[in-house]
Parts: structure tokens; C-alpha cells; sequence
């Protein structure tokens, strides 16, 4: 029985060492490996993997990225990568405690009827934007996404090839995660405060993340597109028969200028809004059907050569 741990690292040089040092600590006894992803580090993070490495060569693996793919694709590779009967990602920040680690271990091999555990955040501070995504994700996709589910996850081998059977380049994991089923058990955990280094995520960047879920695992402001046209329709055909009357039984009436404009202004705002969900979903298609790769590594170090 062995477990991976899987550790996206972006620009994380401070924490790498403090990060495996803990990890050991907390799953004494417990066989582990560790799959490093530097995702295109601009700092020594590479250069402190490689130490590592030479430290501990029988339990440490590198891949590194050409340029930074983001924490998906990293994650992606490491699932790739493991061989082990439980797979599991953690930050390299130590914002989780690799204590849980444990706990997800014990509870899935004491319970077989789990595929998954999934640790979820308790909020610090209530974070308004986040909770309302994560309602109008599941609303839309008709999938479970749990309020607070983070990528903190540890998962049997046969969940694992489940993700990896999802191909796509446009990855967004906790649809994924959703998506291939299996039986998750949730658990919460507390966030720490990170070690070193910066978080990459800004609110901008989370709201950008929010659209990508909606359009990655649903179809449905396609539909609500549809349906808006066809009541817009409806209402502009009844307009049309009273103007109609009205121009006949009363004669022509010319003044009606603000009324014209707002109606114009408003359904050519509805037209731009369906149009921008169409090119979002265009876009989307375009990229995939390119089949690029998901990453593109660099370097990977202390993988069996027959597994490259
Ligand atoms: N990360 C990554 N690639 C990126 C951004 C982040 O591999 O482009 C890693 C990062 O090194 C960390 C984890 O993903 O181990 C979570 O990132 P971060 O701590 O910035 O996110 P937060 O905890 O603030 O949500
Ligand atoms: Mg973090």
C-alpha cells in the first residue's frame, strides 16, 4: 500500500524543505511518495527540488514544466504520474495540515465503500463571491460542488485513471472531481496561514476561474439564451400588433423617440451579453480541438526510465 503525494509548486522556494519536512513527520510510518510539479518557477523552487532529490532519491520525483501551466495542468501531470494505490494533492504552502494526510489515509482504507476524501475549507471570513459561485455552479451544471471543496483530496488508484480519462485542456478540477462520481467523503479542515511566499489567486482571477467552471460543465446560459430570445420575441410580436392597431385606428404617430431608443438599447445589449456566451463557448471549442498537450515538461527526474 503506498500513497503518492502530489505537490503543485509555483515560485515556492521558501517552502519546499519546511513542506517535506512536515509531510514526513506527520505520515511516519506510512509509505510515501512525493511527485514535486514545479509549474515553470521563476525562483530557486527547481533548484531546491533538485537538493531534495539528492537527499532523498528513493521518494522524491520532479517533473518539471517548460514555462507555468497553472495549478490544473500540474495536478493533471501528477495523477499522470502516480503509480501508487492512493494519490493524493496537497499545496506546497503548508496552508493544509499534512496531519490530515493521515486521517484521509486511515479513513479510506478503513472504509471501502470511499473512493475519495475531500477536505473542505472553514471559512475564515465569510467570503460572499466564492459561496455564490459555488451555488451557481452546481445550479448550473446540475453536479454536487460542495461549498468550501478544495483540491485537498486523496483518492484511490481507480479515481485516478477516471481523471486521467478526462482529457480535456480546458480543465477545471472540481467539476472533474464531480463529474467522474465515485463515493466522496467530505471532511473539513482549517486554513493555516501560508509559510512563505505569495498566493497567485486575485479576485479577478477567481471570477475569470467562476466562468470557465460554468462553461466547462454546462450548456445551460445557451438554453437561458435561447429561451430570452424566443420571450423577447414573443413580447416584440404582441408590441408589433398593437402599434399596428393603433397606427390604424388612430393614424400615424410620430413622437416616440425615447421610447424607440430604450427598447433598441436594451435588446442590443441582450444581443452583445448572447453573443459574448457564444464566442465563450466558441472559444472553448476552438481550443480544444486543437489537442494541444495539457503540460509541457522540462525535466523529470527519478522516474523509472520505462515509464517516460
Ligand atoms: N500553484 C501552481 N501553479 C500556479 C499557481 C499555483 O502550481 O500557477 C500551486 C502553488 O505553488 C501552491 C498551490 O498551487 O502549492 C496553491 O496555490 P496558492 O497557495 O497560491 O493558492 P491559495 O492557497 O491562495 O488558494
Ligand atoms: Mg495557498
Amino acid at each position: 500500500m503506498k500513497l503518492d503525494i502530489i505537490v503543485p509548486a509555483y515560485n515556492e522556494e521558501d517552502n519546499i524543505f519546511n513542506f517535506y519536512d512536515a509531510v514526513n513527520e506527520a505520515l511516519k510510518g506510512i509509505k510515501h511518495n512525493f511527485i514535486f510539479i514545479d509549474d515553470g518557477s521563476k525562483d530557486k523552487t527547481l533548484q531546491k527540488l533538485k537538493e531534495l532529490y539528492k537527499k532523498d532519491d528513493e521518494n522524491v520525483k520532479i517533473i518539471s514544466f517548460s514555462r507555468n501551466f497553472g495549478k490544473e495542468a500540474a495536478m493533471y501531470a501528477g495523477f499522470l504520474y502516480s503509480k501508487a494505490d492512493y494519490a493524493c494533492i496537497i499545496d506546497c504552502d503548508l496552508q493544509q495540515d499534512p496531519a490530515y494526510l493521515v486521517k484521509m489515509y486511515d479513513f479510506l482504507r478503513e472504509n471501502d465503500q470511499y473512493d475519495a476524501v475531500c477536505m473542505c475549507q472553514k471559512q475564515k471570513k465569510k467570503r460572499g463571491l466564492q459561496r455564490m459561485f459555488y451555488k451557481l455552479m452546481g445550479k448550473l451544471s446540475n453536479m454536487e460542488i460542495v461549498d468550501g471543496a478544495s483540491d485537498f483530496r486523496m483518492f484511490r488508484k481507480n479515481v485516478v485513471e477516471a481523471i486521467l480519462e478526462m482529457s480535456e485542456r480546458n480543465r477545471f478540477s472540481k467539476g472533474i472531481f464531480s463529474y467522474v462520481g465515485f463515493r466522496t467523503y467530505y471532511d473539513s479542515y482549517k486554513v493555516k496561514e501560508r509559510k512563505a511566499g505569495v498566493s497567485k489567486w486575485s479576485k479577478f482571477k477567481l471570477l475569470n476561474y467562476a466562468f470557465d467552471g460554468i462553461v466547462s460543465f454546462s450548456t445551460k446560459p445557451l438554453r437561458f439564451a435561447t429561451y430570452t430570445g424566443v420571450l423577447t420575441s414573443f413580447i416584440a410580436f404582441i408590441y408589433l400588433i398593437v402599434i399596428l392597431i393603433k397606427t390604424f385606428t388612430t393614424g400615424v404617430d410620430t413622437p416616440g423617440y425615447a421610447s424607440l431608443m430604450c427598447v433598441m438599447l436594451f435588446l442590443g445589449g441582450i444581443q452583445l451579453i448572447f453573443l459574448g456566451i457564444l464566442g465563450e463557448y466558441l472559444g472553448k471549442t476552438y481550443n480544444e480541438t486543437k489537442r494541444r498537450p495539457i503540460f509541457i515538461a522540462r525535466e523529470r527526474i527519478g522516474f523509472d526510465e520505462d515509464f517516460l
